[in-house]
């Protein structure tokens, strides 16, 4: 009911083009929706354009997935400005429920016993005031009744943006590192990201948790992803 009275308020709006969400329509309008340009790796989970992203990865990948491509600028773009910046992140764990969905009527949780969110640097974190990507973890957890656990941590960020890539990935090396015990009684985790670009962070993290584990299985899920170059 107070949903029902806010919505008077401030009725909730579509993330992509900003109209009014009407009954039914939730995260974004259904013209939006039938435009979304779904990356439909979950069709093949152990080769697809994600997996390529982490060639240089020092760890076996079981299965990755991300829901739609990620382009700067595309009025798609702003679900995930809205979901990292704007204080909104139920919108990420919205859309990573009903993509959970999917992902799960093709058996791609099979074997999953843990989730992990990427972490964020403390000061980010803060600033912030919180990790997108624990969200996103959650909204498969709301699907799927596997446990989110915390396996990582995040030292600090020197800035990634100037950086080519094999800078990037050698400056992430540095900062993920899987925590001690964090891991315990893990056989497949599935590591949460938002957005995948080079994917030197997800190789970072990976490498940091197969190296601590070498026993535990790794899996990817990511929300969005930039196409290849
Ligand atoms: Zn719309």
């Amino acid at each position: 009911m107070i949903e029902g009275l806010l919505s008077l308020v401030y009725p909730q709006v579509c993330g992509v083009c900003g109209r009014v969400l009407v009954e039914g329509e939730e995260v974004m309008c259904v013209g939006c929706r039938v435009l979304l340009p779904l990356t439909r790796f979950e069709e093949r989970p152990e080769w697809n354009g994600l997996t390529e992203k982490l060639m240089t990865l020092r760890a076996p990948v079981e299965r990755t997935a991300a829901y739609f491509y990620y382009q700067r600028q595309s009025p798609y773009s702003h679900l995930i400005h809205r979901m990292k910046y704007n204080h909104l992140p139920n919108i990420g764990r919205k859309l990573m429920r009903e993509y959970a969905r999917t992902l799960s009527e093709r058996g791609f949780f099979e074997g999953i016993d843990a989730v992990a969110p990427v972490p964020l640097s403390l000061t980010k974190h803060v600033m912030r005031g919180y990790n997108q990507s624990y969200y996103l973890a959650r909204g498969v957890s709301d699907e799927v009744p596997i446990p989110i656990i915390d396996a990582l941590k995040a030292g600090r960020h020197g800035t990634q943006t100037r950086l080519g890539a094999s800078e990037r990935l050698a400056n992430a090396r540095g900062i993920y590192s899987a925590r001690p015990g964090g891991l315990e009684g893990v056989r497949h985790l599935l590591l949460i990201d938002d957005i995948v670009t080079t994917g030197a962070t997800l190789c970072a993290c990976l490498e940091a948790i197969h190296q601590a584990a070498p026993d535990v299985k790794l899996s990817v899920l990511a929300l969005a992803s930039t196409r290849l170059q």
